[in-house]
C-alpha cells in the first residue's frame, strides 16, 4: 500500500511512522509512505507556505501554490483527502475500506486552515478524526495511517486480532472473509475483556469460565461480556445493528457482567 501525506512538517510523520510496527511494515515492504514537505514547492527565499486571508481577520491562511505544486510533483494515489474538523468523521469502517484499496493521500493543514480553492479543485474529500480542533493535521494524518495500516495483511503479527476486536468485522476484507468467518464476533460490538497470567492477582482473580478449559463456554461468556459492555457503554451500536436477538438476550442472562471504570 502506498500513502502519501503532504505536510510543513513532514519529520512528524515520518519520524511517527519509523516505530513499531508502522516501521516494520515500511521495512518489509508492505508500506510505502511517503512524506513530502510542502516548503519544497515555494518560490520565495524565505519558503512562505502560509499568507493573511481575504477580508481580514485573525490568524493565516495555507497558501494553495505549494499545495497544489507538491500534489502535482509527487503524484500521489488517491482519494486524497484534506484533514480537517469539518470533514467526515473517520471511523473503522473508514480505515477497513481505505485498507481494501492500493492507496490513498493525506494533506494536512495548518495555521487557520486551508485555502478554499484546495477543497474545490484538488482533493477529493475531507476527512475529520473527532469533534476537537488541533494546531496542525500530522497527527490526524498519523492517527489514519496507523488504523488503516495494522488491517493490511501481514502487517500485525496476529491477524485475528484485528478481526475480534471493537467495532470488529475484520481487517482487509479479504483477510477476514479467508478466516474462518462464523467465528468473528459480530460487527458492532465493543471487544470483551482479556487477562494473562496470573491467574490470581492482589487477590483479583480472573474470571472462572476463561479458566474452565471449556471453550465452547469460554466463547459465550466472551460474547455475553462484549454484550454487556457495548450495551451500557454504546447503546447506540445495539440499536445500529438491530437490537438484541433472543440468544444474545440468553446470554446476558447466562453471565454477569465485569466491572468497568
Ligand atoms: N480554523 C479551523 C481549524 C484549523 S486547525 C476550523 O475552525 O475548522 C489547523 C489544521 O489542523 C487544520 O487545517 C487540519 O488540517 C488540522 N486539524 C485540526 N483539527 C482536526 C481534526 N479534528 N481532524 C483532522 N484534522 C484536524
Amino acid at each position: 500500500m502506498r500513502i502519501d501525506v503532504f505536510t510543513i512538517f513532514p519529520g512528524l510523520v515520518d519520524g511517527f511512522c519509523r516505530e513499531s510496527l508502522l516501521g516494520r511494515a515500511r521495512e518489509a515492504g508492505r508500506l510505502d509512505l511517503r512524506c513530502h514537505d510542502l516548503r519544497d514547492h515555494t518560490t520565495d527565499v524565505h519558503r512562505t507556505v502560509d499568507d493573511s486571508p481575504f477580508g481580514g481577520g485573525a490568524g493565516m491562511v495555507l497558501r494553495p501554490e505549494p499545495v497544489f505544486a507538491s500534489v502535482d510533483a509527487a503524484d500521489p494515489p488517491r482519494p486524497l483527502y484534506l484533514l480537517g474538523p469539518g470533514g467526515r468523521l473517520f471511523d473503522q469502517s473508514t480505515a477497513r475500506r481505505l485498507a481494501s484499496g492500493d492507496g490513498f493521500s493525506l494533506l494536512a493543514g495548518r495555521y487557520e486552515g486551508v485555502d478554499h480553492r484546495v477543497r474545490e479543485h484538488l482533493v477529493d474529500g475531507e476527512l475529520s478524526i473527532g469533534d476537537y480542533v488541533l494546531a496542525g493535521g500530522e497527527v490526524a494524518a498519523c492517527v489514519v495511517i496507523e488504523a488503516v495500516s495494522r488491517l493490511l495483511p501481514g502487517v500485525m503479527g496476529n491477524e485475528r486480532s484485528a478481526e475480534r476486536e471493537s467495532f470488529g468485522g475484520g481487517g482487509a476484507p479479504s483477510v477476514a472473509a479467508a478466516r474462518a468467518p462464523a467465528e468473528a464476533s459480530p460487527p458492532g460490538l465493543l471487544e470483551e475483556p482479556q487477562y494473562t497470567r496470573p491467574a490470581s492477582f492482589r487477590g483479583w482473580e480472573v474470571p472462572e469460565p476463561l479458566r474452565s478449559g471449556d471453550h465452547a463456554r469460554v466463547e459465550r461468556w466472551r460474547r455475553a461480556q462484549a454484550l454487556h459492555r457495548t450495551l451500557t457503554a454504546r447503546p447506540d451500536l445495539i440499536a445500529a445493528r438491530g437490537g438484541l436477538t433472543a440468544e444474545e438476550q440468553g446470554l446476558l442472562e447466562e453471565f454477569d457482567p465485569v466491572a468497568y471504570p
